[in-house]
């Protein structure tokens, strides 16, 4: 049932290919806060607009609805040079650059050589540190290679772990490789001299809320040795996923604040010497990560002032009357009582 659940999913979800305006345009372009080390800086980031992710296409993850944001064929190196140049219209020189596609930088089907060579080229004695992200199947010294002579500052690869657990990772999450590749793919990357960021995926469905705080926690330990930082993601309802489809049937809630508090707070301990950050998306909204309302902002705050200091101690003081809830909901869970 949950396989073809999964895959009528990610069906449904894949749009019809787009004509050559679409594919002029890149998808989104922000600003936020970011840190290298301990200076705070502002990071640029574009999400460009790709055929996206090859595995949404054979069955996706559970979470994500990122394949609403593709082109449904590959973006021709011209397309994506019009996307580049509208970008760099917005760049104003920020030291952290972070490009996303809806997939992978380093698939050939979304951004071919040259156009990857000449997207990091691009920003070449502009950003000190460009960060892109990949399956780990593509996170090879071929490809990465040719970047790293293009880039003379630091290149960050990020990759999709999600958890360090394999029944998680494989019948929850729906990923396409064991956690073993990603590990493997960290090591990989850091041995031709680039930085690793793994993200940490806070409450696939089907986990409860505890289990999946335990998840996070447990995967910060395994993970640490093999990437130079960790970003934990509380899910986020996206649409066309099987999680919304789970949501609406009040079968799945989106992981509480004090989750993120408490996966911080006890991970910080098991993190050796990779930095460890959370900046959760959607937060404090009904489908994003959320507490009670009353407090959303104020914890949001701390976990973001947490992530770019790297001081967890801070968390253990937050309060609000809705924190007993939280306790309260998790002790239920066990009993199939909604959180
Ligand atoms: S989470 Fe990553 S691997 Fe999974 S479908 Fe989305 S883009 Fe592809
Ligand atoms: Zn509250």
């Amino acid at each position: 049932m949950r396989g073809s659940l999964a895959r009528s999913v990610a069906h449904d979800r894949r749009p019809e290919p787009a004509g050559p305006d679409a594919a002029r345009r890149y998808v989104n372009q922000w600003v936020e806060a970011e840190a290298i080390g301990e200076e705070r800086v502002s990071a640029f980031v574009l999400i460009l607009k790709t055929r996206g992710c090859y595995w949404a296409d054979e069955k996706g993850c559970s979470m994500c609805g990122y394949s609403m944001d593709t082109l449904g064929r590959s973006a021709t190196p011209e397309e994506l040079a019009e996307q580049l140049r509208r970008a760099l219209a917005r760049y104003r020189d920020e030291p952290y650059v972070k490009i996303y596609t809806s997939g992978s930088f380093l698939d050939d089907r979304e951004v071919d050589a040259e156009s990857r060579a000449a997207i990091v080229r691009a920003f070449a004695g502009r950003a000190r540190r460009l960060l892109f992200e990949t399956l780990p199947e593509f996170a090879t010294a071929e490809r990465l290679g040719p970047l790293h002579g293009a880039f003379p500052g630091e290149l960050e690869v990020a990759l999709g772990l999600e958890t360090t657990d394999p029944t998680v990772l494989a019948r929850f999450v729906h990923k396409n490789a064991p956690p073993r590749d990603y590990l493997d793919a960290g090591d990989r990357v850091r041995a031709l001299g680039l930085r690793a960021k793994a993200y940490l995926l806070l409450k696939p469905p089907y986990l409860t809320e505890s289990e999946a705080i335990a998840d996070v926690v447990r995967s910060i330990g395994e993970a640490a040795a093999h990437f130079d930082a960790l970003s934990v993601n509380p899910v986020h309802i996206q649409n066309g996923t099987v999680v919304e489809w789970l949501y609406h049937r009040g079968r799945y809630r989106p992981p509480w604040l004090w989750s993120v508090v408490a996966a911080l707070s006890e991970g910080a301990g098991r993190r050796g010497k990779a930095r460890l950050v959370s900046f959760p998306t959607a937060g404090g909204l009904a489908r994003g990560p959320h507490n009670c309302g009353a407090c959303d902002a104020r914890v949001l705050r701390a976990i973001e002032a947490a992530s770019l200091a790297q001081r967890f101690e801070e968390l253990s003081g937050l309060e609000c009357a809705c924190r007993a809830g939280w306790d309260a909901a998790r002790s239920l869970e066990p009993m199939g009582v909604e959180a």
